[in-house]
């Protein structure tokens, strides 16, 4: 036998803290909030294996201490085993950094509050200062990893297939999300590959910073509740589903959006996320199913009675007082949903583990401390049940209602979507649920502002309605004002003067917004008329603005401040006069304008219900979309056209191949909700563009609505940046800016150029 080299044991020691992307990410993460920091910056590139870089904003590192930190059973946070017992801090092996040094090629760049500028130390595989070198980061420490596990093939190896590594990010993800969630005033940024894939503003509260994470629509069916057992010296607190929730948006099929926090760690407790699981679906679904309710548990027990010291990774944590946490939890869940027949309790269920169980809870001796209980409810002596307190309070049901009432229109949208799942089409649970987070980063205060955004806006569409309804009415405004009224002026209408009803009293002319008797609707009045001259009339005699009848996407600030007019869409005649308006025109140079749209809605007229139909199903635009690239087919021979014109400007399109080509049938299975109006004619304005102009580039065939929300966003999250960026992430903009853009476009979607020349610096000699 021979003992091994101190470079393999530091490496096998270290592989086994170190064991993925997601365990590197934690262990920074950990490292920033334990310094203070509130704003964590996470970047990856080719899933981490190429860089990992956490950057906070905490207090950073003396550089005193620089030669130890990285350096193994070096830590600043406890000096001795008793600290154990009142650990405030997520780390304190001093582990990290040198099992990470071992792993990878490290950079750390800090600078504390007493520092002139920041330094950037340069480490090699044992923890120790290679170099070091003044940079110009702000008070903080960015740590750079890179080319993890390039020394450990085999690990390597494992992630070699594109789905590995994408379920390493969304670990990265969830990590970050539940981090997100515990530390509402925490700003998270996650970006792969240069792209952002999440990020979360500060939030006030957990609740805040939930529905910023889940949303609107989960959260509207979520409440909040407070438990503390005295004598046990448990809190739990937290949300759930409600009861009578609609349970749709709070099931899913994993754990991944089951929030678990025990003394603020993040833990994956099987035994707890069972009990919660199978009360949530005895009582609320009302079926034995295996869907993982959504929830956030935080758990606060005296950190004497927690020892986190059992896996490498900190996820799972011994409870000293692991049953009474289990019998608080369950007088909690009897509270919130009704006690369950004595043959569900969670002992009789400790048997079945299914594999989601094992997924979640890789290590059994977690369970040490479980003992069994009996389930009968009356014999917990040490939970003071008393205080158990589901939270039923006013605000939080306004609220609640709010979110149900007004917060319909606001569909989550996800960019994340965009960039990283679609590519998979396969649909299964996991995906599907991933959908669903709302990618959004709603600050509180954002958040706020779109609720009373979007219930201003359904009331104002709701009036508007009504007033476009009685304008379009035009002949049939007779069923609603008495025959008089024709005689009535405007003035006495509004003031509601104009009649008397049998009592004598002005009767309230609630029904009529605009008075009739305008010259240019009076001929439309006395012969009610045809469908499609009152389209056309819609712009001549109703000069409103602002007209939202309906609106399927979800009103943007920009649309607001912009004062722009959004359109309802046209109908079909109007569409066709503006069509053939300038060919006609052309043809026919002694038409007047008026003359040529009543000439060309006379011809629309002509046409047959098929033709019409044609024309916007034309054959010559399903010629190029069947020219369009198509995406692999699935076992149902349907593909989706994936050709970025149409995706990038959020059209999903099936396309299921008939025998022949002529029998080819299309389909729009999705298209972007965050426009309002979004729709067919919207692909017509892409596929003019790419008939008339030959538009082969995305830009080049940007429908117009897209681009103004586009503009819109543009400003929306220019807004959220800092003032100063460091020259780094200036030079990572330029670099993106060259690598996406090419060298053609040289300014911004409002179209101001990206660079203006300040002066010219002569070169250094
Ligand atoms: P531990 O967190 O267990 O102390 P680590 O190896 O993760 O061990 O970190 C070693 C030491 O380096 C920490 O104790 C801390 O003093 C310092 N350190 C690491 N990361 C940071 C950071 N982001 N900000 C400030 N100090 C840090
Ligand atoms: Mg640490």
């Amino acid at each position: 036998m021979k003992q091994l080299p101190a470079a393999t044991v530091r490496l096998l020691s270290s592989s086994q803290i170190i064991t993925s992307v997601v365990s590197v990410v934690k262990e920074l993460i950990e490292n920033s909030l334990d310094a203070g920091a509130t704003s964590i910056d996470v970047k990856l590139e080719n899933y981490g294996f190429d860089k990992i870089e956490v950057r906070d904003n905490g207090e950073g590192i003396k550089a005193t201490d620089a030669p130890v930190m990285a350096m193994k059973y070096y830590t600043s946070k406890i000096n001795s085993h008793e600290d154990l017992e009142n650990l405030t801090t997520y780390g304190f092996r001093g582990e990290a950094l040198g099992s990470i040094c071992c792993v990878a090629e490290v950079l750390i760049t800090t600078r504390t509050a007493a520092d002139n500028f920041s330094t950037q130390y340069v480490l090699d595989g044992s923890g120790h200062i290679i170099s070091q070198k003044p940079s110009h980061l702000g008070q903080g420490t960015t740590v750079t990893a890179l080319r993890l596990f390039k020394n450990l093939p085999v690990r390597k190896q494992f992630y070699s297939t594109t789905k590995k590594c994408k379920d390493e990010i969304k670990k990265v993800l969830d990590l970050l999300i539940s981090y997100g969630i515990l530390k509402p005033d925490l700003r998270i940024l996650f970006i792969h590959n240069k792209a952002v894939v999440w990020q979360k503003t500060r939030a006030s509260d957990h609740k805040m910073a939930l529905l910023s994470v889940l949303g609107t629509a989960v959260m509207g069916n979520m409440e909040p509740f407070q438990y503390h057992s005295e004598e046990a010296q448990i809190y739990l607190s937290g949300f759930l589903p409600k009861h009578d929730a609609d349970h749709s948006s709070t099931s899913l099929s994993t754990p991944e959006r089951s929030f678990i926090f025990i003394n603020s760690r993040p833990i994956h407790q099987k035994d707890i996320l069972k009990l919660i699981r199978r009360y949530y679906n005895l009582k609320c679904l009302k079926e034995s199913t295996r869907l993982y309710p959504i929830f956030f548990l935080k758990i606060d027990v005296p950190t004497a009675n927690v020892d986190v010291n059992l896996t490498p990774d900190k996820s799972q944590v011994l409870l000293q007082n692991k049953e009474s946490v289990l019998i608080a939890l369950e007088n909690l869940m009897t509270t919130c949903y009704g006690s369950l027949p004595s043959t569900n309790s969670y002992e009789n269920s400790k048997t079945d583990v299914s594999s989601a169980d094992m997924a979640v809870s890789k290590k059994a001796e977690t369970d040490v401390l479980f003992n069994k209980t009996e389930s009968s409810g009356s014999n917990y002596p040490n939970v003071d049940t008393s205080s158990i307190s589901f939270q039923n309070d006013v605000h939080a049901d306004e609220s609640g209602e709010n979110i149900n009432g007004c917060l319909n229109h606001i569909h989550v949208h996800d960019h994340y979507d965009d960039h990283f799942i679609s590519e998979n089409s396969n649909t299964d649970n996991t995906k599907n649920t991933f959908l669903e987070i709302p990618m959004d980063n709603l600050s509180s205060e954002d958040t706020q502002k779109e609720y009373t955004e979007t219930c201003f806006v359904g009331s104002v569409t709701q009036a508007q309605s009504e007033n476009g309804r009685i304008d379009e009415s035009g002949g049939n405004e007779k069923e609603a004002v008495p025959e008089k009224s024709v005689e009535i002026c405007a003035d006495n209408w509004s003031r509601g003067n104009a009649l008397k009803n049998a009592m004598g009293e002005n009767i309230e002319p609630v029904k009529i917004l605009v008075p009739p008797g305008s010259s240019a609707c009076e001929g439309s009045e006395r012969s009610p008329p045809s469908p499609e001259q009152k389209s056309l009339d819609d712009g001549s005699c109703n000069k409103k603005s602002n007209v939202v009848d309906h609106k399927s996407g979800q009103l943007t600030a920009y649309d607001l401040i912009s004062r722009r007019v959004i359109k309802k869409p046209m109908s079909a005649s109007a569409l066709f006069v503006q069509d053939h308006r300038v060919q006609f025109l052309t043809e026919n140079p002694q038409t007047s304008l008026e003359a040529a749209a009543i000439q060309i809605e006379e011809l629309w007229k002509t046409l047959s219900e098929e033709e019409k139909l044609n024309l916007f199903n034309g054959s010559h635009y399903l010629e190029i979309l069947y020219k369009m690239t198509a995406g692999d087919q699935s076992y149902s021979g349907s593909t989706y056209l994936s050709d970025p014109r149409l995706t990038a400007n959020g059209f999903k399109i099936k396309l299921i191949p008939g025998v022949s080509i002529a029998e080819n049938y299309l389909e729009i299975e999705g298209m972007a909700n965050c426009l309002p109006f979004y729709g067919v004619m919207d692909l017509k304005e892409i596929l003019n563009a790419i008939v008339n102009k030959n538009a082969k580039e995305v830009y080049e065939c940007r429908p117009r609505k897209v681009i103004s929300y586009l503009e819109g966003e543009a400003v929306r999250l220019s807004r959220q940046l800092p003032m100063y960026l460091s020259k780094e992430d200036i030079q990572d903009i330029i670099y993106r800016m060259k690598h996406q853009f090419g060298n053609e476009i040289k300014g911004c979607v409002h179209g101001r150029p990206f660079f203006h020349h300040l002066t010219h610096l002569p070169e250094a000699t």
